[in-house]
């Protein structure tokens, strides 16, 4: 079968949800036996989200090859499990540095370079790469803002140009928002019918529509936007707000969205496929009454800043029979005063981050854990602070710290690699990406994972000192995971305790829906046990 595109886009309001929408789509088709991939656009200038503040845009995910992303691309790996790579993340910034690396090349022989033709055709052929790449019967293209920002307007022209071009290999789905007027008590379908209109304004007319709605649309209310936006009745569906994210492609199949879209593109629409081991997961979460308490310490009290991690450990917490509740506690204010308030906790996550702010706190929250018996999972500047907490307080180095956040500490547990201390620029500076990761036989890591091999995705500048490798396994903080090349320490456990593990790398953009992370599996079920 020829590759078939399917762009998604949204219109009237932001955060509507396409990023759940791409990825239920993706699940979708997969149960078909489709092979998919899934990949996001994102109008902004910068090249990568990697230096974007968490507050601006959450977190940023890590691919595979070791691309910082947006975080939608980590709902699309949870979802269908299908891993992405650089190619599934694009931005306005890679787009135009493409162009301009070209152009001074002189590989466009003297152009006039411009927006049309030679931005969109980048655009084009970073979709039509990516099809062809990994010979994928459909690539679905998610083009982040809203429709009507000036940004997205060279990604519009791109879609409509492909989908002239690609008849009907190319559909387009376009997300929008029903209001409910509450004094008027009415759905309002306006907003959707001017997103619709400015999206013909663009030269596309949507194919299919999903309507966000916080309350459920009768068939007239569905007929009256078919008619007016010229889309078929069967192909205006509605996401009405649902308990889970998970919940969203057993819904967009029972109204029938995989199967007009095949309708729309001429493929055999076929049995509709059982979702058997999704729908054991739904189960199992509707089923999960009681609670395990898990407390985030980390400097953003914010949900999506710890996306993946807060999903890992929702995952988890499912199949552990469990509904995870999560306390999101900010490190910058933990002091030695108010550090008793997480005894309310059934397990501890020490976050990973970059910079000084709050570090103190996460210092506080793994005495805490270490002298209390609470599993303790410290991801990436998490297992940093283990390493911090452990030359303190149990080697006795007082002022030890990471050379991140000390410069001239006399013990530097934590230091920068020598080959990456002459890089002085912010972007694209780290270890990104995956690597291998030598489990210790007989140790609790190997144990959870079953294997002594492992590789997993990693984004810090700073590592373990081997300088002092010796003196804390003399005392009790095992080095149980190494890279094989570097001899870098991947991964510290206490065996002593109940659970306390700290990873350099960050195993949270592993988990998914339905292979839950063995190292979230087991963290969850000591934390169960407490
Ligand atoms: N700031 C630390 C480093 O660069 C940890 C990074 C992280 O937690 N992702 O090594």
């Amino acid at each position: 079968m020829l590759t078939k595109y399917i762009f998604v886009t949204g219109g009237v309001v932001s955060s509507l949800g396409k990023g759940i929408i791409s990825a239920s789509i993706g699940k979708l088709l997969q149960a078909r036996g489709f092979k998919v991939t899934i990949q996001k656009f994102d109008p902004y200038i910068n090249i990568d989200p990697g230096t974007l503040n968490p507050y601006e845009h959450g977190e940023c995910y890590v691919t595979v090859d070791g691309m910082e992303t947006d975080l939608d691309l980590g709902h699309y790996e949870r979802f269908t499990g299908i891993q992405t790579t650089r190619d599934n993340s694009m931005t306005t910034g890679r787009i135009y540095k493409a162009v301009i690396d070209k152009e001074r090349r002189g590989d466009y022989l003297g152009k006039t370079i411009q927006v049309v033709p030679h931005i969109t055709d980048e655009i084009k052929n970073s979709i039509k790469n990516l099809g062809q790449a990994g010979q994928y019967d459909f690539v679905i293209t998610e083009i982040g803002g809203t429709t009507g920002d000036i940004e997205s307007a060279p990604f519009l022209e791109a879609i409509r140009q492909l989908k002239w071009e690609l008849g009907k290999d190319a559909i387009a789905v376009h997300l929008t928002y029903v209001p409910y007027l509450k004094a008027a008590n009415e759905l309002k379908t306006k907003p959707t019918q001017h997103s619709v209109k400015e999206m013909q304004g663009h030269g596309i007319q949507p194919d299919i529509l999903i309507l966000r709605t916080e309350k459920h649309l009768d068939d007239n209310m569905r007929m009256k936007v078919a008619g007016f936006c010229n889309v078929d009745l069967e192909c205006v569906i509605q996401s009405e707000d649902l308990p889970s994210i998970y919940e969203v492609p057993v819904n967009m199949q029972r109204q029938g969205l995989d199967s007009a879209i095949l309708r729309k593109m001429g493929i055999p629409v076929g049995e509709t496929p059982a979702l058997g081991p999704w729908l054991n997961f739904l189960e199992l979460r509707k089923t999960a009454t009681e609670v395990v308490r898990i407390g985030l310490v980390g400097k953003y009290d914010l949900q999506d800043a710890y996306k993946s991690i807060s999903e890992s450990l929702s995952h988890a917490a499912t199949y552990n029979h469990r509904r995870v509740e999560i306390a999101f506690i900010n490190s910058e204010f933990l002091t030695a005063e108010n550090i008793g308030q997480l005894d309310r906790l059934d397990g501890i996550v020490v976050c990973p981050g970059f910079g000084q702010r709050g570090t103190e706190g996460k210092i506080l929250a793994v005495e805490y854990a270490r002298t209390h018996d609470v599993p303790c999972f410290g991801i990436c500047l998490g297992m940093q602070m283990m390493v911090i907490e452990f030359a303190r307080n149990v080697l006795g180095y007082a002022d030890a710290n990471s050379s991140e956040m000390d410069a001239e500490t006399t013990h530097n547990v934590i230091d920068m690699m020598e080959d990456q201390k002459s890089i002085s620029s912010m972007g694209g500076t780290m270890r990104l990406g995956a690597y291998d990761c030598q489990l210790q036989e007989g140790s609790a890591v190997a144990g959870i994972y079953g294997t002594t091999l492992v590789r997993e995705r990693h984004r810090h500048r700073y590592e373990f000192n081997n300088k002092y490798l010796e003196e804390y396994e003399a005392n009790g903080m095992l080095c149980v995971g190494r890279n094989p090349e570097a001899g870098l320490v991947e991964i510290v456990e206490m065996p002593s305790l109940r659970w306390f593990v700290g990873t350099q790398f960050h195993p949270e953009y592993q988990s998914t829906v339905l292979q839950p992370h063995p190292l979230f599996m087991s963290f969850i079920k000591a934390a169960v046990q407490s």
